[in-house]
Parts: C-alpha cells; sequence; structure tokens
C-alpha cells in the first residue's frame, strides 16, 4: 500500500512519524477546532465554506491559526497531491498547541496543524435506499451558551456519549434534542424531515452544527423548486414526517427507516430524499476547489 502522508506543522511525515505532545491542549482538553471535508473526482467540495467555518470556529475560540487562508489552502492541496488523492475525506484540526497542564491558552504559544486525508466509505450503497435505524437520546446537545453547537471544536465528548446510547440501543444514528425538546441534528449529520411535500430542518440556533451538506440541501431544494421550512419541532413531528434524512460530509444524504420503533414513510429512503441524493452526487464534483485539472 503507498505511504499516507500527513501534513503536521509545516512538514510532511509518514503515518507512523505523525506524532503531537501529550501536552498538547488539543489532547488534553479538546481545545481546538477541526474540519471534515471531501474531495469528489479531484474537487474539494465546498472548499471555500468549509475553510471559512474553520477559520470562523479559531476566531469565536480566540485560537490563531499560523497559517493564513491560502496557505492552508495550499497546504491542503499538496497533501492531496502527494498522497494521489481524486476521491476521500480530509480531516483539517488546529489544536491550541503545547502548553503546560493547566488549562491557560495562554501557556501554548503556537497551534498546532494538522492535515489528514483518507479513503472514505461511511455507509454501503445498500444504505442509501434502506435508510438507517435512528433513535432519540436523553443526552441533551450543548447548549449554546455553554458550548455553541455552532463550533466546530474538538470538544466532542457531547456527540460521543450520544453515540454510545445509540450503540446501547444497536441504532445506527442519532438524534439530539435540545433542553427545550427540539430536535436539533444527529450525533455527526444535521437533520431534515418531510411532510406533505414540504422540507423542514431545525434552524442551527436551536443547537446544530450549520453544516455545509445541510447548506448544499437548501441550496438544491431552492433549485428543485421545494418548499423548504426552517423551524422548530418536535420528536412528534419526526414521528409522523413522510421522509427523514440526515446530511454530512461524511454520510452524504441517508434516509432513517425506523425511528424510535416508528417506521418512516414506506420503511426505505423516500422519493425527495432520493431525488436530492441524485441532485447532491451531481453538484459534489463541481462546486468547489479543483486541485487536479
Ligand atoms: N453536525 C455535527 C455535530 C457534525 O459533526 C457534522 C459534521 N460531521 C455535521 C452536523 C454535518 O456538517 P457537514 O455537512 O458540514 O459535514
Amino acid at each position: 500500500m503507498a505511504e499516507q502522508w500527513i501534513y503536521l506543522d509545516g512538514q510532511h511525515v509518514t503515518k507512523e512519524n505523525a506524532k503531537v505532545s501529550v501536552f498538547d491542549h488539543g489532547f488534553l482538553y479538546g481545545d481546538g477546532i477541526f474540519e471534515g471535508i471531501r474531495i469528489y473526482n479531484g474537487n474539494i467540495f465546498k472548499c471555500k465554506e468549509h475553510l471559512d467555518r474553520l477559520y470562523d470556529s479559531a476566531k469565536s475560540i480566540m485560537l490563531d491559526i499560523p497559517l493564513t487562508y491560502d496557505e492552508m489552502l495550499e497546504a491542503m492541496a499538496e497533501t492531496i497531491r502527494l498522497n494521489d488523492m481524486r476521491n476521500g475525506y480530509i480531516r483539517l484540526i488546529v489544536s491550541r498547541g503545547p502548553g503546560n497542564l493547566g488549562l491557560d491558552p495562554r501557556r501554548c504559544p503556537k497551534a498546532s496543524v494538522i492535515i489528514i486525508v483518507e479513503q472514505l466509505a461511511i455507509y454501503p450503497e445498500q444504505a442509501y435506499i434502506n435508510g438507517l435505524r435512528a433513535v432519540s437520546v436523553s443526552q441533551r446537545r450543548n447548549i449554546p451558551d455553554a458550548l455553541n453547537p455552532k463550533i466546530k471544536s474538538l470538544n466532542y465528548l457531547n456527540n460521543i456519549l450520544v453515540k454510545i446510547q445509540s450503540n446501547l440501543a444497536e441504532a445506527d444514528e442519532a438524534i439530539m434534542m435540545n433542553a427545550q425538546g427540539y430536535v436539533t441534528e444527529g450525533s455527526g449529520d444535521n437533520i431534515f424531515i418531510i411532510k406533505n411535500g414540504v422540507v423542514f430542518t431545525p434552524p442551527c440556533y436551536l443547537g446544530a452544527l450549520e453544516g455545509i451538506t445541510r447548506l448544499a440541501i437548501i441550496e438544491l431544494c431552492e433549485k428543485l423548486g421545494l418548499k423548504l421550512k426552517e423551524e422548530p419541532f418536535t420528536m412528534h413531528d419526526v414521528y409522523i414526517a413522510d421522509e427523514v434524512f440526515f446530511t454530512g460530509t461524511a454520510a452524504e444524504v441517508i434516509a432513517a427507516r425506523e425511528i424510535d420503533g416508528r417506521i418512516i414513510g414506506e420503511g426505505h429512503a423516500g422519493p425527495i430524499t432520493l431525488k436530492l441524493l441524485e441532485e447532491f452526487r451531481n453538484v459534489v464534483d463541481k462546486d468547489g476547489y479543483k486541485v487536479w485539472e
């Protein structure tokens, strides 16, 4: 197998040599941010949107990324070329960097930047037709005034605890609610429901990441002339929806066939979900930044 090259603080190193300090506050405290991006046929899908979200997350947590926007883009493109990657997944990580055991970020003089590119197949193709089994979980989404879910931070314990709950229920995905009982998102994906031809997704201020795939789906709904509403809804609305689907960089657009024991629609991916998936896959290698021409 070809060598996997990883960008680590300005250098490309092999996987075996890609090591960070145990004093890095990303490791000690989850202090940092990240992005998950896809490359399709040599095109970094919605590259600008992902980089904007990275720099916005950094600003929000007062983390100085030691690379300019253009340098980050070049580092990413270079890592993709070195790994001869046309289709795959890109993980950008910026941690607060090495400090001491105290949590004060002023003790971390320089943020660390890591770029990993990898092959990816999260769900088998059949799952996009059959749909997933999902459960709602009792663990609430972080409240925005504690740790805003709009920040794509390295602190994913909220999501991991939710994943543990859905694993215990032997489900494929979890649905998180906020403290008021409104649906927010999945463990690592945004959520949409469809009722009588109208597409609904929760507003992100309720406690969800502003997903880039979510944005792409909102754009596609507009293009297809589908009515879309960003408004709060509860699990009741999810149970009685005609279609439910999740969106995310890794998962793309994937239906739920059963939620908390309720069969959704016909019990497999519905026609609007499949249409949106098809349209989504038509744009992923066009809308973005081309690394390979
Ligand atoms: N919500 C959470 C909590 C996520 O981690 C992600 C990314 N995996 C998403 C939503 C989807 O965001 P995107 O479409 O930008 O990947």
